[in-house]
């Protein structure tokens, strides 16, 4: 381990699946129809174990139990803002408990290098859980001068029963954000983690019913989107849908939403990041940032730095440095020690990089390193630096999700806001100088939910996130990510002569 990095243990190596099957009412059920799925280790194409496969009727059982934990009357709705916030501490201990079995299945399931998994993953899991505990008695109302003898006053209720559709890139923060949040203003919930990778949470699962949380409270049904998924998205009785995933399977979230009962919906989507760099920036770092904003999790970030703007006088040296950097990979079992890039997460995301791959080549774009497949078994891919990219370029358009960079040149300020906000997504943006007034001006004119400046990727668990444009609706993570949870209840009561 280097200096300056906590200590952290081994990963496990006898680490068994124990839960398989699907959460509802803090108890473990078959699937309906019966079916099971496989569940596949990326790294080596090994079936790590079984899971059951929910669909329709499975998330009707799910929903009714969400439901009836949402009565009036229940435990859940009667229990004080604080003891939810207690349960939820609880919660965040268990987790941190065992930190070493979660971040281990994490990378096995998912890919992702045990180190990122056990400091970065189950570290935000921990903070977010504690941070929404905290919030559960202070989500309050206000009480107005309304025009007449009444008394106004606002109450901020929890919503109802939340559909969450979880993606495959950051399984348990994915979860632990959706969760974290629902539960700490009081709602219920129905969860749907990705096909690809349900493993930790239905550890957590475990870990909710001996936090103690009432029976209902949290449903887990892992199963396929187009079967599971779209019946959370399109159900009667769920008030709420959060997804994050493809901005394609968003659009069909928010249809089946409006086709069915209205239910509220915040999205989560895709993005094509600009990470602009101006000559005058610390090199080194907006190198490394650059680097890392782009590599991070194997390029399978919605917020990474896919199109990398570098001012003309610095462009050569700055590539040369970025494929400099970009060589030094170790690829490997994400387990192993001094491993830094893991596999991709399946078949499917593999071939669709290689594919954009080959047609950033044929497009004319130059190939600096990687540019293919690695090893002879799991879903590897070289990383890959492309430079002379243009804006044209499928490329420099279409979200990616793998370590593939695109190096792109700018001359003027003018062009360059245009070329970076000529996107349908904003999700995210980063600049990089020393100058204050360009980072100022540079980041009001950016279309993204969040802009960063001189870092990136550097997100808290206080801090809102989410996209403008085709990128999303709402926000999470602190205090903003509570209104998309509570519903504003306005009530009036006449009375028979108002004071000031
Ligand atoms: P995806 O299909 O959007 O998956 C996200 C979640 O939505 C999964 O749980 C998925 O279930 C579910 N889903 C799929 N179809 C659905 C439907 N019709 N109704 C309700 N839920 C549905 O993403 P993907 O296919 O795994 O990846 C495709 C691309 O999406 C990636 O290349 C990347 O560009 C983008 N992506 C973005 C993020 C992000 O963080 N914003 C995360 C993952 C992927 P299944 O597990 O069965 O698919
Ligand atoms: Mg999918």
């Amino acid at each position: 381990m280097s200096s300056g990095m906590p200590d952290i243990p081994a990963p496990l190596t006898n680490l068994k699946t124990q839960y398989t099957k699907i959460f509802i009412n803090n108890e473990w059920h078959a699937s309906v129809s019966g079916k099971k799925f496989a569940v596949i280790n990326p790294a080596t194409e090994e079936v790590i174990c079984h899971v059951e496969e929910g669909d329709k009727e499975d998330v009707d059982k799910a929903v009714k139990a969400a439901r009836q934990a949402f009565q009036i009357g229940s435990p859940w709705r009667t229990m004080d803002a604080s003891e939810r916030g207690q349960l939820l501490y609880k919660l965040a201990d268990l987790m941190e408990r065992d930190r070493l079995l979660l971040a281990t299945m994490e990378a096995m399931n998912g890919g992702k290098l045990f180190t990122n998994a056990y400091l970065m993953d189950l570290g935000a899991c921990i903070k977010t859980l504690r941070y929404y505990a905290g919030w559960a008695d202070k989500i309050q109302g206000r009480t107005i001068p309304a025009d007449g003898n009444i008394f106004t006053y606002t109450r901020h209720e929890p919503i109802g029963v939340c559909g969450q559709i979880i993606p495959w890139n950051f399984p348990l923060v994915m979860l632990i954000w959706k969760i974290g949040t629902a539960l700490s203003c009081g709602n219920t919930v129905v969860v749907k983690p990705a096909e690809q990778t349900p493993l930790t949470a239905l550890h957590v699962a475990s870990l909710i019913k001996e936090a103690g949380f009432p029976p209902g409270v949290v449903n887990i049904v892992p199963g396929y989107g187009p079967t599971a998924g779209a019946a959370i998205s399109s159900h009667m009785d769920v008030d709420k849908v959060a997804f994050t995933g493809s901005t394609e399977v968003g659009k069909l979230i928010k249809e089946a939403a409006g086709k069915s009962n209205l239910k509220r919906v915040t999205l989560e989507l895709g993005g094509k990041s600009p990470c602009i760099v101006f000559a005058d920036a610390d090199l080194d770092s907006a190198v490394e940032c650059a680097h890392q904003g782009l590599f991070y999790h194997q390029g399978q970030c919605c917020s990474a730095a896919t199109r990398l703007f570098v001012e003309e006088s610095i462009y050569d040296e700055f590539v040369r440095r970025s494929v400099e950097r970009a060589k030094k990979y170790v690829l490997g079992n994400p387990l192993t020690p001094g491993v830094n890039q893991g596999p991709q997460i399946d078949k499917e995301q593999h071939n669709k990089i290689l594919d954009l791959i080959e047609s950033g080549k044929k497009e004319g774009a130059k190939l600096e390193c990687g540019g293919g497949p690695w090893g002879n078994k799991g879903y590897f891919i070289q990383p890959t630096v492309f430079s002379n990219v243009t804006d044209d370029m499928r490329i420099a358009k279409e979200e990616i999700f793998g370590p593939v960079q695109q190096i792109m040149k700018f001359k003027s300020l003018d062009d360059l806001i245009k070329r970076a906000n000529n996107t349908h997504y904003g999700l995210a943006a980063g600049i990089f100088t020393k100058d204050l007034d360009k980072a100022i001006t540079v980041s009001s004119a950016l279309q993204a939910g969040s802009v960063w400046v001189n870092c990136y990727l550097m997100g808290a668990v206080q801090s809102p996130f989410g996209g403008f444009k085709m990128s999303g609706n709402g926000r999470e993570m602190g205090e903003y990510g509570l209104h998309e949870y509570t519903e504003v209840k306005t009530v009036t009561v006449n009375i028979s002569q108002k004071n000031s």
